[in-house]
């Protein structure tokens, strides 16, 4: 049972109160059904990939959207928040969650028009642009293949530089449409889209830099040598001097992955199993089960569906379902933990939690779940248990995934960074020198060098300006949560020492706490509460460290 008192739900004190009360009453009336039609159409479509199937979730979805977009609806809860006269707490949490989603969709008809109209076209140039080597034509997958087994230092330069190309393509309509986001945020009273997109998310500028800057503190020399280690054996491959090395001597166009030099094949642990049971047992064990949720999933390839994977909650009253691809080698098992952790997050809420605040208090908070589970299936004493395996196998993959864990972990803090503070300040002031901006930032966190009198777009390659905005943070807050809810788990609720071979297999306990302590509150309280309350304080970059950096 949630510990906040039943008397706290949706029980109006004041004339205000009452209003609002009812004012939700109407409002849940017509958008929950709509909201489970949006999400059986959109399921519908991503198992059948047909055109008129997408087509139908779009008219739908605009439908949603008009609603959140009426002006009075807007006005009555921007007085109902500015009078302050709404004190009763949930009442209050449902009145900031609706306020946020009307304010986001207050966007002028006509400018919203425009910046979806440049977004589509972004998008669309992303997709169609093919760059070149030579003249002649290269996909992305050809450049990342290049990149991850090319040991020619001309040829993998070659690819580098292809795979910016698109950028120079759309960087002047990105800053454009930057600049169509500002506007309407400015509209709406904000400096900019940034911090419009934070406020409506609950996000606080401060908070996050504050955050971002600490991990930068904490990771800079474990980072440096980390690196130095790495960049030896890079070289090597190229043979060319740790000094002449260059953005396009790591395996991405980004260096956002981890280079395949200390990785192991763990998929030969997986072939001979059943991931779907594998992670069905695993749930069973610590206490939240996932059968009825598997079954309404669609686990297995079929032709025309989405090659990808998902969760969905249907209706928040239980329909909650995983779109997966399912084969047996390992990372399809981390993809179902992972979904599975999503799902199990939606299923296991408190069904008396209104239903507004029926769903994870954050996008964040539901990605540390998931990630939580998803880092098991590279967990040897889970491996271990799992799979069956011998001590000798376990110890050969405890050599190789500790410090593959702690590679991937540092290189994707230090990469998150870039893209945190790089669009912070692309918002704030989109006309200044944004290519040496782009650079000074990948020079200081990344500790990758500029290659010399490089003045090119190079930030514009990267997709998820235009289709994410504002968003990519989360990714890094969603680590930094698994993390601390990790420590906490193993320490004070298993009450281990260390967490060395630390499976979590049955234990029930895990799944009891993040039931009464995650799950079942929903947002009923702001996420940085939720996460005090369940783990004795906010969030903090520190147990991320502690756990990967050794
Ligand atoms: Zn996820």
């Amino acid at each position: 049972m949630l510990t906040i008192s039943v008397a706290l739900f949706g029980c109006a004190n004041n004339a205000k109160e009452t209003e609002l009360d009812k004012f939700i009453t109407a409002h849940i009336e017509k958008v929950k059904p709509m909201a489970k039609e949006v999400g059986l159409a959109s399921w519908e479509a991503a198992n059948s990939g047909k055109p008129e199937d997408y087509d139908k979730v779009s008219e739908l979805t605009l439908n949603v959207r008009r609603v959140y977009s009426n002006p009075q609806d807007f006005a009555f809860l921007k007085d109902a928040k500015e009078t302050g006269q709404v004190r009763n707490a949930v009442l209050a949490r449902q009145l900031d969650v609706l306020y946020n989603s009307y304010l986001e969709s207050q966007i002028e008809p006509q400018l919203l028009k425009k910046i979806v109209d440049l977004g589509t076209k972004i998008e669309k140039n992303f997709s169609t642009f093919r760059s070149t080597i030579d003249g002649k034509k290269v996909t992305d997958n050809e450049i990342k293949e290049i990149l991850k087994t090319e040991t020619d230092s001309g040829k993998r330069k070659q690819a580098w530089l292809a795979g910016k190309q698109v950028g120079a393509e759309v960087a002047d309509d990105i800053i454009q449409l930057v600049k169509l986001r500002n506007e309407a945020a400015k509209k709406l009273g904000f400096d900019n889209y940034h911090t419009l997109s934070l406020a409506t998310a609950e996000q606080d500028v401060k908070e996050l830099d504050r955050i971002f800057e600490q991990l930068y503190e904490l990771t800079n020399e474990p980072y440096a040598k980390l690196k130095t280690e790495l960049d030896r054996i890079l070289a090597d491959n190229c043979g060319v001097l740790v000094t002449e090395l260059m953005p396009w001597h790591y395996h991405d166009p980004f260096f956002q992955e981890t280079p395949m030099v200390y990785d192991l094949d763990l998929n030969v642990y997986y072939e001979d199993k059943d991931v779907k049971e594998l992670a069905t047992r695993f749930y069973a064990g610590i206490g939240l089960p996932v059968e009825s949720i598997l079954a309404n999933s669609d686990l297995y390839e079929r032709e025309g569906k989405n090659p990808h994977a998902f969760c969905t909650d249907i209706d928040r009253e239980g329909d909650v379902r995983i779109l997966c691809n399912l084969k047996n080698n390992e990372s399809w098992m981390e993809t179902i933990l992972h979904e599975l952790g999503h799902a199990v997050y939606d299923k296991y809420h408190d069904r008396q939690v209104p239903f507004l605040l029926r769903r994870p208090v954050h996008v964040f908070t539901t990605e540390a779940i998931a990630m939580f589970f998803g880092r098991l299936s590279r967990n040897p004493a889970w491996m271990q248990q799992m799979l069956g395996l011998t001590d000798r196998q376990r110890a050969e993959i405890e050599r190789v995934s500790s410090r593959y864990a702690q590679l991937k972990q540092l290189i994707f803090a230090r990469w998150d960074m870039v893209m945190y503070n790089f669009e912070k300040q692309l918002y704030a002031n989109p006309g200044q020198d944004l290519n040496s901006l782009w650079w000074r930032m990948v020079e200081k966190c990344q500790l990758v060098k500029r290659p010399q009198s490089r003045n090119e777009p190079d930030w514009a390659a990267k997709i998820h300006f235009t289709i994410a905005p504002c968003y990519y943070h989360n990714y890094m807050l969603g680590e930094l949560l698994a993390s601390q809810l990790h420590n906490h788990i193993t320490g004070k609720i298993l009450k281990l020492e260390s967490d060395e071979n630390l499976s979590y297999i049955g234990r029930r306990e895990l799944g009891g706490f993040l039931r009464e302590k995650v799950f079942e509150a929903g947002a009923v309280y702001h996420w940085n509460e939720m996460i005090k309350r369940a783990t004795g304080e906010h969030l903090t970059p520190k147990y991320f460290v502690g756990q990967f950096v050794k």
